[in-house]
C-alpha cells in the first residue's frame, strides 16, 4: 500500500467558525472511496468504481444560485433572473447557521486550485460534509504539489453542506437549497443540495467575474483540445450539445472538457483538473475514451446497477447521469492544460427541430450573433411521450454562469477571434431528417467526421451554398458524410414543412435577440436569420 493512502492529517476549522470537528485533511481519493463505502453513502461497481447518489438534486438548481450584492458586485453584475442578489447581512447569518450545523461533525477538507496557467492560479479550500463530495473536488479541481501545499493560502473558500436545510423565510433563500457566492468574503456557500456540479460551476461563476474584470482574460464555457501540430480547437455549447464528447478525440490532446480562459497573451488554459461527462447511453463503441476513463478513481453519479454492472440506458433516477474523473484518466492529454490561440472555434447546438445544418461556416457577424444568442433546444422527457421540443437561448452558451452582461464576453470574444484570425463553425449535433420525434439525432460519427474535415482545413477546397433563411454557409461535400445530409432541407420528406419550421425557428431567434439589439452593430444584426425583417 502506498504510504500516502494511510497517513491521515487532521486540521482545525475554528477560524471558519466550525468547532469541535475532526477534519480529515487532504486524504487520498482511495481513502475517500473507502470512507464513503464505510458510511454506506455509495457502492462499488464490479470494476471497483465508486457510485453515489447525489440525493434530491440530480442537477444544478439555477433559481437558487445567488450573488451577494456588495461593493464588488453591485455595479458590475448583470442583475436579473440569472444573477439573483443576496443580502450581505443575511449571508453572514446563514453562514453562521451552516458552520454551526457542521460543528461537531467529521468533515473532509481539501486544498486545490483552479486555472492551469501559472499566472492565474486561484487557490481553493473546500470543506465538505460528505467524503464523496470531497473526492469530487479531488477529481475536478487542480491538484497542488506537496511544496505548493506547504505554503498554501486560500483565495476562495467553499463550504459545502448538502445535509443542511435553509429556512427560506428566515434565511432569505428561495427554498431549502442554495448556492451563494460572496465576492467580498470570497466564500461559496452551498447547502441543501448534494449535486456536485454546484461546486464546480460555483467556482466557474467566480472566475467569470474575476478574469474579465481584473485580468483582461476571457472565460469561456467550452471544451478544448489540441492537434499534433499544436493547433488548438475550442467547442462552445450548452449542456448536452457535445463539448465533453467531441473534445475526447484520441488523435488530439485534451485540454479540458468544460471551462477555459483565453488570455491577452494568446493562451488557452483549462480552469479544471478533471472531466464531468454525461453517461446516458454511454457505449464503448461510440465513446471509447470516456468509457475507458471510468476506472477506479472515477465517481459515477445517479446511475443504476444490475449485479454490479452499470446499465447506462437506465434513466430511472435521472437523464443527467454523470461520471467525474481526473484528466489523466484520458489517454491523450495536454500537460499542463495550456495551449496557443485557437485556429478553429466550434459552436455546438443540439437543434431538436432539425432545421440548422450539421456544419456551417460563420462570418464574423454571424459568429457574434450566434455567440450572443447561445441557441440549443430542449427535448421533452421521453416518459411523457413525444412532445414539441423547446428552443432555448442562453447568452454566451453559458448565461447561468456569467455574472457580467453578455456583451462584455461577446465583445472580448469578437476582438480575440479577429486578432487570432480564427475559423468559426456552427455544428448542429441535434436532429436531422425532421424534428424530434420524426427525424433522428445526427450520427456521432458524422459529426466527428465533419469536425475533422474542418480541423484539417479541407473545407477550403469545397463549394458552399447559403441557407436561405439562416444565411449560413453550408459545405456541399464532406468526406465520410453523405452529401445529402449537409443541407438539412434535403433530409426532410416534406420541404414545405421544413421551410415552415425554419421560419418559426428564425422568428424565435429574432424574438430572443431583441433584448441585445441596442448593443449590437449592424454587422452583428446582419449575422442573424435573413428572411425576416427587423421592424423597429
Ligand atoms: P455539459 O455542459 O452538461 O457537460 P456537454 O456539452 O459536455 O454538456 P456531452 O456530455 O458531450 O455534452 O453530451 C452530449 C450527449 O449527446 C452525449 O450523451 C452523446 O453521446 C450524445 N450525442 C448523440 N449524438 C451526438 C452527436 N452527433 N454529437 C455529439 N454528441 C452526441
Ligand atoms: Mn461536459
Amino acid at each position: 500500500m502506498d504510504l500516502k493512502d494511510i497517513i491521515t492529517k487532521t486540521i482545525s476549522l475554528e477560524k471558519y467558525g466550525i468547532k469541535n470537528v475532526t477534519a480529515n485533511y487532504q486524504i487520498s481519493s482511495k481513502q475517500l472511496q473507502k470512507e464513503t463505502l464505510k458510511r454506506d453513502l455509495g457502492k462499488e461497481t464490479n470494476d471497483g468504481v465508486l457510485a453515489i447518489n447525489t440525493g434530491t438534486f440530480t442537477g444544478r438548481s439555477p433559481k437558487d444560485r445567488f450573488i451577494v450584492k456588495d461593493e464588488i458586485t453591485k455595479d458590475r453584475v448583470w442583475w436579473g433572473d440569472i444573477n439573483l442578489p443576496f443580502d450581505s447581512a443575511k449571508f453572514d447569518k446563514l453562514y453562521d447557521k451552516v458552520t454551526s450545523y457542521l460543528s461537531g461533525k467529521e468533515l473532509f477538507v481539501r486544498d486545490a486550485y483552479a486555472c492551469a496557467h501559472q499566472d492565474y492560479k486561484l487557490n481553493i479550500r473546500v470543506i465538505n460534509e460528505y467524503p464523496w463530495s470531497n473526492m469530487f473536488t479531488y477529481n475536478m479541481f487542480l491538484r497542488p504539489t506537496e511544496i505548493e501545499l506547504q505554503n498554501f493560502k486560500e483565495d476562495w473558500l467553499i463550504v459545502n453542506a448538502p445535509g443542511f436545510k435553509a429556512n427560506p423565510k428566515e434565511d432569505g433563500t428561495r427554498q431549502e437549497n442554495f448556492a451563494i457566492l460572496n465576492f467580498n468574503k470570497k466564500i461559496a456557500l452551498i447547502g441543501g443540495t448534494g449535486y456536485t456540479g454546484e461546486i464546480k460551476k460555483g467556482i466557474f461563476s467566480v472566475l467569470n467575474l474575476i478574469l474579465p474584470v481584473y485580468k483582461n482574460t476571457l472565460p469561456m464555457h467550452c471544451s478544448a483540445n489540441v492537434g499534433e501540430d499544436g493547433d488548438t480547437a475550442i467547442f462552445f455549447g450548452l449542456s448536452g450539445t457535445g463539448k465533453t464528447t467531441l473534445s475526447a478525440d484520441p488523435n488530439r490532446r485534451l485540454i479540458g472538457d468544460d471551462e477555459h480562459g483565453w488570455t491577452p497573451d494568446n493562451k488557452i488554459f483549462n480552469f479544471e483538473g478533471g472531466c464531468y461527462a454525461k453517461v446516458i447511453n454511454l457505449s464503448k463503441e461510440n465513446e471509447p475514451d470516456i468509457y475507458n476513463a471510468i476506472k477506479p478513481g472515477a465517481i459515477l453519479e445517479n446511475i443504476v446497477f444490475k449485479d454490479g454492472e452499470v446499465d447506462y440506458t437506465d434513466t430511472s433516477i435521472t437523464q443527467n447521469t454523470r461520471v467525474s474523473y481526473p484528466l489523466d484518466h484520458i489517454q491523450n492529454i495536454q500537460k499542463p492544460s495550456v495551449a496557443e490561440n485557437p485556429k478553429n472555434i466550434f459552436f455546438l447546438t443540439a437543434d431538436a427541430f432539425g432545421v440548422l445544418p450539421p456544419i456551417s461556416k460563420l462570418s464574423a457577424g454571424q459568429a457574434a450573433y450566434h455567440f450572443i444568442s447561445g441557441y440549443t433546444a430542449k427535448v421533452a422527457g421521453t416518459e411523457e411521450g413525444i412532445k414539441e421540443p423547446q428552443p432555448s437561448f442562453s447568452a454566451c452558451f453559458g448565461a447561468p454562469f456569467m455574472p457580467l452582461h453578455p456583451t462584455v464576453y461577446a465583445e472580448m470574444l469578437s476582438r480575440k477571434m479577429k486578432e487570432a484570425n480564427v475559423n468559426v463553425w456552427l455544428v448542429n449535433t441535434g436532429w436531422t431528417g425532421g424534428s424530434y420525434g420524426i427525424g433522428q439525432r445526427m450520427k456521432l460519427k458524422y459529426t466527428r467526421a465533419m469536425i475533422n474535415v474542418a480541423l484539417a482545413g479541407a473545407f477550403n477546397n469545397v463549394e458552399f451554398e447559403t441557407h436561405e433563411i439562416f444565411g449560413l454557409k453550408m459545405p456541399k461535400e464532406c468526406p465520410d458524410v453523405p452529401n445529402e445530409i449537409l443541407n438539412p432541407r434535403n433530409t426532410w420528406e416534406n420541404k414545405e414543412f421544413y421551410d415552415e419550421k425554419a421560419e418559426q425557428l428564425a422568428y424565435t431567434f429574432h424574438a430572443n435577440f431583441s433584448q441585445f439589439k441596442e448593443y449590437a452593430s449592424q454587422q452583428i444584426l446582419m449575422g442573424g436569420p435573413v428572411s425576416l425583417e427587423y421592424n423597429d
